[in-house]
């Protein structure tokens, strides 16, 4: 049987909507991270070019959070803290401990070097998202930089907390600094919550839920997935019916294509090639001093093979 006249077009309908399953790893005593970006199916969100979720978790003493000096070409990268605290330090000389409510960005530009520590062993909760931003061409080579922004600024939706991340929502604008169109918003209920989310038409989305559950246009989402949204959308229904935490983020296509591996961001295998190598002979990064962490070691890019590269 079929279930429309032949010689009548099939009813209007959606494309169906992208769920992208983040890669878990396990990091020992129920510490898990969700790596939602690049995905197979997905490289990035407007600029938005890698997004870790770690935790949340509670350490026991003796358990820590442990990211040696690693050095860092042609991104920003975007630090969100939920609960806990985490000490960064860089080749630039600073050290900034960041709390929750916090953000820290780094541009890595031309390269800089950072490490990521709990600031001691006595343990204690961990939540937070990390997510990496892709320089466009014309800035990728920009002196590194860093900076902590202690506040940013709070509204609120149909019974959700927002925190606007990155860019402009509800009127507040977030004084971080990128260099693409961009979005980022938090959004957290201790309780049920029923939001319409304005949304710049031009850009696609990404929601992920942090913790706790949440329907986006009716659509059920937990953590550990991602959830696209291609441009051309005005607004998101955003609904909870207990406690939630989600992270949304977007931007305009990012309109260059780039390579990302390890800690770096590029446009051809040479400059990976050249960047790893500079890192591990110890050229070009600078070094981080009061780590207590190990310096990380670059991996072989031997077997890689990029579209373009050389
Ligand atoms: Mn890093």
């Amino acid at each position: 049987m079929n279930a429309f006249p032949q010689d009548a077009a099939p009813p209007p309908s959606s494309p169906p909507l992208e769920r992208i399953t983040a890669r878990r790893s396990e990091l020992g005593e129920g510490f898990s991270i969700y790596r939602a970006l690049p995905s197979r199916g997905r490289r990035m969100i407007g600029a938005w070019c890698f997004l870790d979720h770690a935790g949340p978790v509670r350490f026991s003493p003796g358990q820590a959070l442990r990211v040696g000096p690693h050095p860092h070409i042609g991104l920003q990268t975007f630090t969100w803290m939920i609960a806990g605290e985490v000490v960064h330090r860089d080749s630039l000389g600073i050290t900034q401990r960041i709390l929750p409510g916090q953000v820290n960005l780094m541009t890595a530009g031309r390269g800089i070097v950072h490490a990521e520590d709990s600031p001691d062993t006595s343990g204690g909760p961990l939540h937070l998202a990390q997510l990496w931003i892709a320089l466009p061409d014309a800035v990728r080579d920009c002196p590194p930089a860093f900076v902590h922004y202690p506040d940013l600024p709070r509204t609120a939706l149909g019974g959700f907390a927002l925190t606007v991340l990155v860019g402009e929502t509800l009127g507040e604008s977030s004084p971080v600094v990128v260099h693409s169109p961009l979005v980022g918003i938090d959004l957290s209920s201790g309780g049920a919550a029923d939001a319409v989310l304005p949304l710049a038409e031009g850009f696609e989305h990404g929601v992920m839920v942090l913790s706790g559950a949440a329907w986006l246009d009716g659509e059920p989402l937990r953590p550990g997935t991602l959830l696209y949204f291609p441009p051309g959308r005005a607004r998101l229904a955003v609904r909870c019916e207990a406690a939630t935490r989600l992270l949304v983020i977007g931007g305009e296509p990012f309109g260059e294509s780039v390579v990302l591996w390890w800690n770096f961001v590029a446009r051809t295998q040479a400059e990976l090639e050249a960047a790893a190598a500079d890192w591990n002979a110890g050229r070009r990064f600078g070094e981080v001093v009061g780590s207590p962490s190990a310096r990380l070691v670059a991996p072989s890019l031997s077997g890689l093979r990029l579209p373009g590269g050389t």
